[in-house]
């Protein structure tokens, strides 16, 4: 019934608060209880046999949303969240590939995050689908970063652009020094393994200036924007490009 919408929240450049990109967060519309987070249905999709289905959809979205931007010339990259087990839809990669040639969309404008933990299938199977993947030119990131079980493996075995460190990290970061340990260790491994870092949920300067100082590329959180319908990101783009070209 067309009543999952998109809304994006910015993802920006910590040294000058430029906005690089956007990651697209599903809401329902829901027509009677009104809108729903995903918290609210995310987990009933992925155990039902609609969950390709709704992947598609959203990606279908993304990218019409990326082809309706570049007509007005705004050139900005989309992520979207896929579930581990649209892993095992075997023509994932070919209906994505479809749908940038169909609407002319250049594949590293589409992000792909991809969430570490527990229920995640086996590596090999996300090696597979993330080398052809990358092989189209889409971006790929890990998302929840620190999570999982296995985050090590998973930064030596996928090769991705961008690692995303899960909020729980970043919330204290300014008063825990352990938090700060692990961040900043993490900082490092990523730089050596030349992947971007993206701190998630960054809601305070004192944060954002932290993250700045230990390294961090890039941040994400209502600091920034909350996540936005997208009349209202449009404008706030619009706003920024008109500010950057004075
Ligand atoms: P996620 O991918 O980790 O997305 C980030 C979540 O953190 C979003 O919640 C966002 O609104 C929230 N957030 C962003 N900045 C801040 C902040 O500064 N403070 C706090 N407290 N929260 C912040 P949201 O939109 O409710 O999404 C929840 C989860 O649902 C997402 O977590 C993602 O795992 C999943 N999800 C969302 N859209 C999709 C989708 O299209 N497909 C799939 N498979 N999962 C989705
Ligand atoms: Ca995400
Ligand atoms: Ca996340």
């Amino acid at each position: 019934k067309k009543q999952f919408v998109l809304y994006f929240q910015p993802k920006v450049q910590l040294l000058d608060n430029n906005i690089i990109g956007v990651e697209a967060l599903v809401r329902w519309l829901h027509p009677v209880e009104g809108l729903l987070g995903p918290n609210m249905f995310i987990d009933i999709i992925e155990q039902s046999m609609f969950v390709h289905e709704f992947t598609r959809y959203v990606l279908l979205n993304a990218i019409i949303q990326c082809r309706t931007w570049l007509d007005s010339g705004i050139e900005l990259p989309i992520a979207v969240n896929i579930s581990p087990y649209n892993l095992m839809d075997s023509d994932l990669v070919s209906f994505i590939s479809d749908l940038l040639v169909h609407y002319k969309v250049p594949a590293s404008l589409i992000e792909i995050e991809l969430t570490e933990n527990a229920s995640m299938v086996n590596i090999e199977k996300t090696q597979e689908v993330f080398t052809q993947l990358k092989k189209l030119g889409v971006k790929l990131s890990i998302d929840d970063f620190g999570t999982g079980m296995s985050s090590l493996s998973y930064i030596k075995h996928l090769d991705v652009d961008y690692i995303k460190i899960d909020r729980s990290f970043i919330i204290d970061v300014v008063t825990d020094k352990k938090d700060e340990a692990v961040i900043s260790s993490l900082l490092v491994l990523c730089k050596k393994l030349n992947k971007l870092t993206i701190a998630e949920g960054v809601e305070t300067i004192e944060q954002a200036n932290k993250l700045t100082n230990l390294g961090c590329d890039l941040a994400q959180g209502y600091l920034y924007s909350k996540p936005l319908p997208v009349e209202e990101i449009t404008k706030l783009l619009i706003a920024r490009k008109r500010n950057n070209s004075r």
